[in-house]
């Protein structure tokens, strides 16, 4: 039987409306689905949303009964509290359902189980695309519940509004590419220690000449599909490079790191056109760094070692971007001799804010850079706490928000004038 709006239980009225009193706040509309095989959670958790004045909650004590109420002709909740630990089905098993059903709504997770289990079923959650507000830890107080569930806002149109972001078609980005309408924006690399610039990062964007400004997500696995990775990074390189000599004639020198992508590694003439295109715009090869992101490591070829080995002997630096979120073994980064290691933003943040597990890989991954040889960037700095934090950790460089976002060319002098002056302050 399902169990519909435990909350109308009268032994899970607040205290002010069993004693007829009336309470002025507004009832909400949210409809909330209680997913709990333990009668005891459902019933605490439903007289907690009464409380708080969420009167539609409808409970569930298996992931089979959920699913016949997401199912239901009304539509699908607005909000699933879910429970990880339950025979049968699983926390992680119902996510996988709601996904095949295109589920919109909001989750929130709960667990007696302990932090790391969460986490992960955290990951599974976030990779499905589901909106996440948040985990509720056994046991909780309605403080906590409150606070997640203040975190909710209606989808748009049923769609998180991140992913109404449009996707290109490979024609559409082919053209782009062809039309010169890429342009390259400019996110600056600091030194922890004394604040001092050392280098930018150049981040491709598409000036549509319709949309707007478009971003990466939104057409480079595109141009990664479409054979169209080659152009698009001979454009960037060539202009990055360009800037850089600017740069240097202005007596700014600045190292450019140029992100690459696994197809570019499979080109053996990739190398000698690197070489080429540094000499031609006059710059020494140790002014460029060329990043590659760890996730696509794994599809590691003996093609792409020998390209990336010969970069390296040509003097260029190689980056491993996003370290932490892929797989790339202890070999690997004996096998390419990487010079520097980007520590992705989730463990940067998540460790400056006590986090074990995140604050672990973080340790570690400073830990092995040192022991590697290789310069460790941490990426992500978004606050005054991420700034400290790193500091004290002895990590070399940073770059984020906290610093500067991605500008245009023509700001990053106005940047630097302004940062020169506030630098200081940044110190102990
Ligand atoms: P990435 O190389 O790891 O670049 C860092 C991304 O994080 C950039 O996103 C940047 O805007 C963003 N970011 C920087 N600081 C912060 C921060 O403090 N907080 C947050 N939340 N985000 C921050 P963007 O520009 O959208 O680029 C996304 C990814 O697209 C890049 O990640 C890179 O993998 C890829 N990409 C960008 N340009 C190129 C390119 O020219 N070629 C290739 N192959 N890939 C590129
Ligand atoms: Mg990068
Ligand atoms: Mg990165």
């Amino acid at each position: 039987m399902l169990q519909e709006n435990e909350s109308d239980n009268p032994n899970g009225f607040s205290e002010e409306l069993r004693a007829g009193r009336t309470v002025f706040m507004e009832i909400s509309t949210i409809r909330i689905l209680i997913l709990d095989d333990d009668p005891f959670i459902r019933g605490l958790l439903s007289r907690m949303l009464f409380r708080l004045k969420y009167t539609r909650v409808t409970a569930a004590e298996s992931g089979k009964k959920a699913l016949e109420i997401v199912d239901l002709p009304v539509g699908a909740p607005d909000l699933i509290l879910c429970d990880l630990n339950m025979p049968e089905m699983d926390g992680v098993a119902f996510v996988r359902k709601l996904v095949d059903r295109n589920y919109k709504g909001s989750l929130i997770l709960i667990s007696g189980v302990e932090d790391r289990v969460l986490e992960t079923a955290e990951r599974v959650v976030l990779a499905h695309g589901i909106r996440f507000l948040g985990r509720l830890q056994k046991p909780f107080d309605h403080r906590a519940l409150e606070k997640l569930i203040g975190k909710w806002t209606p989808s748009v149109n049923g769609v998180i509004k991140k992913s109404i972001s449009k996707i290109y078609s490979p024609d559409e980005v082919r053209s782009g590419i062809e039309n010169r309408e890429l342009i390259l924006y400019y996110q600056p690399k600091v030194e922890l220690i004394t604040g001092r610039p050392v280098g930018v990062e150049a981040l491709v964007r598409w000036q549509h000449p319709k949309d707007g400004m478009a971003f990466p997500d939104q057409f480079i696995s595109v141009a990664e599909e479409n054979d169209l990775m080659d152009e698009l990074t001979r454009l960037v390189l060539t202009e990055a490079l360009g800037q850089a000599r600017q740069w240097n004639d202005q007596g700014l020198f600045l190292k450019m790191s140029v992100n690459v992508s696994m197809d570019n590694l499979k080109s053996l003439d990739f190398p000698d056109f690197v070489a080429g295109q540094t000499a031609a715009a006059g710059l020494a090869p140790e002014q460029l760094i060329l990043e590659v992101t760890e996730t696509r490591l794994m599809q590691n070829s003996l093609s792409s070692l020998e390209i990336l080995t010969r970069l390296r002997l040509k003097g260029f630096s190689l980056s491993i971007d996003d370290f932490g979120t892929g797989n790339s073994t202890f070999s690997q980064l004996r096998d390419i001799p990487f010079t520097e290691l980007k520590v992705d933003r989730g463990f940067v943040h998540g460790a400056c804010c006590g986090n074990p597990t995140l604050m672990a890989i973080y340790y570690a991954s400073l830990d092995l850079a040192r022991q590697l040889g290789m310069d460790l960037v941490a990426e992500g700095v978004e606050d005054r706490d991420d700034w400290d934090f790193l500091r004290q950790t002895g990590c070399r460089m940073a770059q984020g928000y906290f610093i500067a976002r991605p500008m245009p060319v023509e700001n990053l002098a106005g940047w630097l004038r302004q940062w020169n002056l506030q630098r200081q302050d940044l110190g102990d």
